[in-house]
């Protein structure tokens, strides 16, 4: 009988010990009816098959019910209908009356339940989900356990796609970290640029306020008005300076930088109170400190733009050539307060007072900022600004210096003092103009650099992302479209397709495997059909052979071996079949009845061999002169019937006489001995009315042939009725 095969498994220890034992009923109740038993031990075997068939689908069902699986109603039905059958099936065991019919019973309740535990087999996710599967129980790994999430939370194309996006999205993130960067370094240096357009102006600004602020002093301080002429001359180079300056602003009001503005707003409210002082000055109702506030604020704040503008930017070259400019103009600042202080000094010949205090700070601090501006200068800077100070002009402000610290002031002249140190500070200026415009220069220079690198940078980012978007589209595709090739043959195989073949890649990888599985499978099972096919065609042929001879067994029971006649029972039932016909369809049906006339002679005379023979050439005339619808058949020793369908009593009688005659007419030559004989015949009518079966029928031929026999033989009668 059919064996378990652990195929069959769902990984549920007990069901499948069930399922095995089911199964092993089955085959119990086969090897019961091998063995020919009582009919009490089968339904023995069949009620206990039952019981434990029913205890089973209830476990089976608590189970599913435990697991909340989706297929619960599903397979709740199936057991209901395969318990209903069951009834049946034992009936039809019980009746079945051959050894064959019993066996197929049984090979159909192993078909349902082969079926029925084949149904079981996608169970086995839910189980592994409830982990009551034997694989659940095992311990994982955390690595396993994690392959594990990601297979059940992401489907095979997610997990594709996202292998391709997680990368990209991350070169993504990363272009545009790139691009940010280089876009702010790029727009750090544009605004660098713009502010250092406006630069130039407001040093300009500065140095023609650092004059006016030198004048105002003297013109407030000097006894004489010595100063007021150049005081007046400097306040319209103030007043041209500031309005380039403003136009500038103006001109870059939308690009200025937020920590910038704050400066400007300064400078330029100072500015406007600016008319305001001058009248202070001319009317000397100001003191030399309020001068020195004023517009030293306005001096520092734009000095400090520098600074500001060199925090502006990462870029080392442009942020110390800026350096080095804040701090000449530190030291231009400082020479500036010092002509200032030191026209003061030299009017007011008091070595006591705050300006001469604060003169001789300055001579400090203006070493301190050439010292810095020295520091962070180029050699080339450095030369720069010792090829354009003058070298008597550095000298006589030496010489006044140490005067002024000695407290010398009898041979100082302030107006020698201020224009000399003015001159002084035109060279410093020009130098800082030089390196103003070497800045202007080098910013551009820098800002065209950032912007090549940002293009270059854009360029170089989005080529990788557009090839990096191929190569993954690719393998996307190419891994999506091998997997879907294999489940469409998989398919295929699973409803009987075995001619799809798979195109293997020359690459040994996991999917060439898996191609490689698919094939094996296929092969095999194209085998298995071929000698499926093989077992069936020679179970054909058995089955053919056997047909054939159960035929020539049948023909043997039926035909007479001597004569080739058909026998007694088989005349029975043909005749049978006839009569039925002929009723049916009102048609003429004759028989004959036929005797050899003293056949009992011929045996006596020349033996029974020869008597069978005579026999045989009897019914071999007979057999000539009948149509193939004929049946001639031998009822006795030498007795014959021919039943004549769809023939009348003048078609019988003719036939009857013809028979006769050549019978009578032909001669049987043996051991060179002629032998004659005769026959005589009775002929009888279907008669729709009156006959019932055939021996009625027969009973009348059979008396028209005594009939024949008793008026000299060797005659055809009809029946009549008296
Ligand atoms: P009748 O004209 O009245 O028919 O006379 P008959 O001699 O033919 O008489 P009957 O029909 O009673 O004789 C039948 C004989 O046929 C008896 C038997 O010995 C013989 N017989 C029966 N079967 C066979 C057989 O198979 N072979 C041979 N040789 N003879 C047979
Ligand atoms: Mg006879
Ligand atoms: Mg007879």
């Amino acid at each position: 009988m059919v064996k378990w095969n652990i195929g069959l498994n769902i990984d549920v220890e007990r069901l499948d010990k069930e399922h095995e034992s089911l199964l092993n009923s089955v085959s119990k109740l086969s090897l019961a009816i091998d063995s020919d038993v009582s009919n009490e031990h089968l339904i023995k075997c069949f009620d206990s098959f039952e019981k434990e068939l029913i205890a089973h689908f209830h476990y089976e069902e608590d189970l599913l019910e435990k697991c909340d699986c989706k297929e619960l109603q599903k397979h709740k039905v199936e057991h209901d209908e395969f318990i209903k059958k069951l009834p049946q099936i034992k009936e039809k065991l019980l009746n079945s009356d051959s050894y064959i019919q019993a066996k197929e019973v049984v090979l159909e309740l192993t078909d349902s339940l082969i079926n029925n535990i084949i149904e079981d087999a996608p169970l086995t996710n839910c189980f592994n989900k409830c982990k009551i599967t034997n694989n659940s129980k095992e311990k994982t790994s955390l690595h396993q356990k994690l392959i594990n999430k990601t297979i059940n939370t992401f489907s095979f194309t997610k997990r594709l796609i996202l292998s391709t996006i997680v990368p990209l999205v991350g070169m993504i993130i990363l272009g545009i970290v790139i691009l940010f960067t280089n876009y702010t370094e790029y727009q750090n240096i544009k605004k660098t640029a713009t502010i250092s357009l406006v630069l130039s102006e407001v040093n300009k600004v500065t140095h023609t306020l650092q004059i006016e602020r030198g004048l105002s002093c003297a013109v407030v301080t000097s006894p004489d008005n010595k100063f007021t002429q150049d005081l007046k001359l400097q306040y319209s180079k103030v007043d041209d300076s500031i309005k380039k300056l403003k136009i500038k602003l103006y001109s870059i009001r939308d690009n200025k930088p937020t920590n910038i503005v704050k400066i400007f707003d300064k400078i330029e409210t100072k500015i406007d109170s600016l008319e305001s002082i001058r009248n202070k000055v001319n009317k000397k109702e100001i003191s030399v400190n309020e001068i020195l506030k004023f517009y030293s604020n306005i001096i520092n704040n734009t000095i400090k733009l520098n600074t500001k503008i060199s925090i502006l930017n990462n870029d080392k070259d442009i942020s110390s050539s800026i350096s080095t400019l804040s701090s000449l103009l530190y030291f231009k600042e400082s020479n500036g307060l010092q002509r200032a202080l030191g026209t003061i000094v030299i009017n007011q010949k008091d070595f006591k007072s705050r300006e001469y205090y604060e003169f001789i700070k300055l001579v400090g601090s203006k070493r301190t900022f050439k010292k810095l501006f020295e520091d962070t200068a180029t050699q080339n800077q450095i030369n720069s600004l010792k090829k354009s100070l003058n070298i008597a002009d550095t000298k006589l402000l030496s010489s006044y210096e140490s005067q002024i610290l000695n407290k010398n002031f009898e041979n100082l002249d302030e107006k020698l003092w201020f224009d000399t140190v003015t001159t002084h500070i035109n060279n410093i200026y020009k130098v800082e103009n030089k390196l103003l415009i070497s800045i202007n220069k080098l910013i551009k220079e820098t800002q065209d650099k950032y912007f090549y690198k940002l293009l270059l940078w854009t360029i170089y980012i989005f080529s990788v992302l557009i090839f990096v978007q191929i190569i993954l589209h690719l393998f996307f595709i190419s891994s999506k479209n091998q997997i879907l090739n294999l489940t469409k043959a998989m398919k295929h195989l699973a409803s009987g397709g075995r001619d799809l073949r798979l195109i293997n890649s020359n690459l040994k990888d996991e999917i060439a495997q898996l191609h490689d599985a698919y094939e094996i499978t296929r092969q095999k099972l194209l085998k298995g059909d071929m000698l499926t096919q093989l077992y069936l065609a020679r179970k054909e042929a058995e089955l053919k052979n056997q047909q054939i001879q159960n035929n020539a067994l049948e023909e043997l029971a039926f035909i007479d071996p001597l004569t080739g006649c058909v026998n007694r029972r088989k005349f029975e039932e043909l005749s049978n079949l006839e009569l039925q016909r002929s009723s049916r369809y009102k048609n003429d049906l004759s028989f004959l009845m036929l005797d050899i006339d003293h056949f009992k002679n011929i045996n006596d005379t020349y033996g029974h061999a020869i008597g069978d023979d005579v026999l045989k050439h009897f019914s071999n005339i007979c057999l000539n002169l009948a149509r193939d619808i004929d049946v001639i058949a031998r009822i006795g020793g030498e007795e014959f019937v021919v039943m004549l369908p769809e023939t009348d009593v003048d078609g019988a009688f003719i036939f009857a006489q013809r028979f006769r005659e050549e019978i009578y007419n032909s001669e049987i030559v043996v051991d060179k001995q002629k032998i004659k004989y005769t026959v005589s015949i009775g002929i009888s009518i279907f008669d729709i009315e009156k006959d019932t079966d055939i021996p009625m029928i027969l009973h009348k031929a059979d008396l028209a042939l005594y009939q024949a026999k008793d008026t000299g033989r060797n005659k055809c009668v009809i029946y009549k009725e008296n």
